[in-house]
């Protein structure tokens, strides 16, 4: 284990902040060391957790490695993918997304999305909480111990305030102080230390497992300016894997019944089937669909030509190229003004989306650092500078959507323009529309169509206090604040009298401070019942050995032992057997316990008849 530089802070206790790329698929850990980035590595590998939780019918969750293994035997109670839900109600979700899914996805009363799994409900902010928590005692193990409170947290640049507000609750539930959220694309520069260069302008291309994101960004005398990003959050490696999953199913098509393809099974089976074939053609001109379910009169096998898969999947990258143009169009740039582009992002590795994103930019992409790890260094770059470390950035971000009120009639007015820089204020005058009105209901919006309908909703407050007067005459100011991590804060001032409802608009699909608390409790009392249940396990397995050792010698007992410790053994035997269909921790370990007293002057005459042996010469040979 290498030396770990701790930043201490007066009258704290020694602090670690790390830097977490919460990805789709998976997620990495990375710190601050000996004046670099560094991701952290476990047992000589990178501490990769893929971003996936099991959770059996007793509500045991498990995370990563582990879960993703489970995935494919016990599909229904694996949970995959999880950051395309967050912050987001059930009807803004992909549909496809949805059927493709072997688990059901509910929504509660307040529209917030959760998925099914073990007879239990979790919100996606639960599971990224697991997911972050495992991440956090991954870098620990990789620290030797150390403790993680603290994390720079990255999101994809399109994420809107509802999504990164769901992230900071997700970090909260899983008992991390978030010091910044960052977009990734910007973590990435960040990583290439493109912050050295003089100036120039930046594209960065990151197309991972579930989200595609392209930022331009430009660097002026070392500092980072976001000029536009651009993006789509239901495109990525997975929907590569279902175009070979779509291959696979036409071939299967006639000679399996219809309901196949519903199965869990089957649905896991093709999934990971297509993955490591996609992942193949990446190194290879053709690679093999296998799939075998015996149990499903499923067995096939196709061959797939890398230029197959580039037909296929042209039409996705392509896709990805548009959101190029719009960015380039948003920060009113071309192609050829791009100095530097940089590829994020498992999905880059696609040969076909190298060349694609080649020839739109005209000039060969950044690939020197692994595109799986950018975004974690960059994150841990970024932690570095927030704890006052020694590099000298500035970053500023931009607003992915504009956000604004709904006015009269239904129309959505904007304050904050679509990719205006971060943090920023902007105020503006309202007025009343009916005499004598003594209140107003502000309605914020996100979004860039001009009817509130269309714009997402983000939340609804009232002013009170107006004095009555002649409609037009009251003058409210209205203030938009965004912060740093692009969380907004709207507040209304009637200024004649300082009436003021200064209020905070959560994102709808945000958590309120209720139901995070009654969470932190949950995964409190959870945290407990895991630890039990886990202890409980264990002494089990242990109760199994003992039995096993005490039975095999149970006629050495017999011959060797007084008539009271023969009938203590026999009772401790029989209860040790009971005890371990029993569910109360502490009868298992009380039975454990007597089984290891009643055991004791068996095994003195068991060892006293080894020694003999040994010294009647019998064994030495051999010793
Ligand atoms: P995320 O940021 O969404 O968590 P990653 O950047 O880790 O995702 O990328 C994961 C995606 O990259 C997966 O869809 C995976 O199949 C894909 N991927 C990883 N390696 C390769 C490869 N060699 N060729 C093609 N795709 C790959
Ligand atoms: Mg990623």
């Amino acid at each position: 284990m290498g030396y770990i530089e701790l930043e201490v802070l007066e009258d704290q206790p020694k602090r670690v902040v790390i830097g977490i790329d919460l990805g789709t698929t998976n997620s990495l850990p990375a710190i601050w060391k000996d004046g670099r980035p560094e991701i952290l590595e476990v047992e000589g590998e990178p501490a990769l957790i893929p971003s996936v939780v099991h959770v059996s019918d007793d509500g045991t969750a498990v995370v990563g490695r582990t879960a993703r293994a489970r995935s494919m035997d016990d599909p229904a109670h694996t949970v995959h993918s999880i950051k395309r839900f967050m912050g987001r109600s059930l009807g803004e979700l992909d549909e496809a997304v949805l059927r493709r899914l072997p688990y059901q996805v509910t929504q509660t009363e307040r529209g917030l999305v959760q998925v099914e799994v073990g007879g239990k409900r979790f919100t996606p902010q639960e599971i990224s909480a697991l997911i972050l928590r495992e991440v956090a005692a991954q870098a620990s193990v990789a620290m030797g111990g150390a403790e993680i409170l603290s994390a720079v947290i990255t999101v994809p640049a399109y994420f809107d305030d509802a999504q990164r507000q769901a992230t900071r609750d997700a970090a909260r539930l899983a008992g991390l102080e978030v010091l910044r959220i960052v977009n990734e694309p910007t973590a990435a520069s960040l990583a290439y230390g493109l912050d050295q260069k003089e100036e120039g302008t930046v594209a960065v291309y990151d197309l991972g497992g579930g989200t595609f994101d392209v930022s331009i960004l430009s660097i002026e005398g070392g500092v980072f300016e976001v000029l536009s990003t651009n993006g789509d959050t239901s495109l990525g490696g997975d929907d590569l894997d279902a175009l070979l999953v779509d291959l696979l199913r036409s071939e299967l098509e006639g000679s399996v019944e219809g309901s196949v393809f519903d199965d869990p099974a089957f649905r896991q089976a093709a999934r990971l089937s297509a993955e490591k074939a996609k992942v193949a053609l990446s190194r290879d001109p053709e690679a093999d669909l296998v799939i075998s379910l015996p149990e499903l009169g499923v067995n096939a096998r196709r061959t797939v030509t890398r230029e197959e898969f580039e037909r296929l999947a042209a039409p996705l990258v392509e896709r990805s190229i548009r959101c190029c143009e719009r960015a380039l169009k948003d920060a009113e740039l071309e192609p050829k003004d791009v100095d530097e582009v940089v590829l994020v992002g498992g999905s880059t590795r696609v040969p076909l989306v190298r060349a694609e994103v080649e020839r739109f930019f005209g000039r060969a992409p950044h690939t020197e650092l692994n595109p799986d790890q950018v975004v974690a260094l960059g994150a841990a770059a970024q932690a570095e500078v927030l704890m006052g470390g020694s590099r000298d950035i500035l970053l500023m971000d931009v607003t992915p959507l504009s956000l604004g009120l709904e006015t009269m009639g239904g129309a959505a007015e904007k304050l904050i323009q679509r990719n205006n820089r971060i943090p920023c204020s902007v105020k503006e005058g309202f007025t009343t529309y009916a005499d004598n009105q003594s209140a107003i209901d502000f309605h914020v919006l996100q979004g860039e169509r001009e009817l509130a309908a269309d714009c997402r909703s983000l939340g609804r407050f009232k002013l009170t206090g107006i004095p009555p007067m002649p409609a037009g005459l009251p003058r409210v100011g209205v203030k938009f604040h965004l912060d740093a991590d692009g969380i907004l804060t709207v507040s209304a001032k009637e200024e004649s009298t300082g009436a003021s409802a200064s209020i905070e608009v959560k994102p709808s699909h945000g958590l309120t401070e209720d139901e995070v608390s009654d969470m932190l409790e949950a995964s409190f009392k959870n945290a407990r019942k895991d630890f039990e249940e886990r202890r409980r396990v264990d002494l089990i397995a242990e109760i199994g050995i003992m039995l096993r050792h005490a039975t095999a010698n149970l006629t050495v007992a017999e011959e060797r032992l007084d008539r009271e410790s023969v009938e203590d053994l026999h009772e401790a035997i029989a209860a040790a057997k009971e005890a371990r269909l029993c569910t109360e921790l502490e009868l298992v370990q009380a039975a454990r316990d007597t089984l290891d007293r009643a055991t004791m002057p068996l095994a003195a005459v068991l060892m006293d008849s080894v020694v003999k042996e040994a010294v009647s010469g019998k064994k030495l040979g051999d010793l």
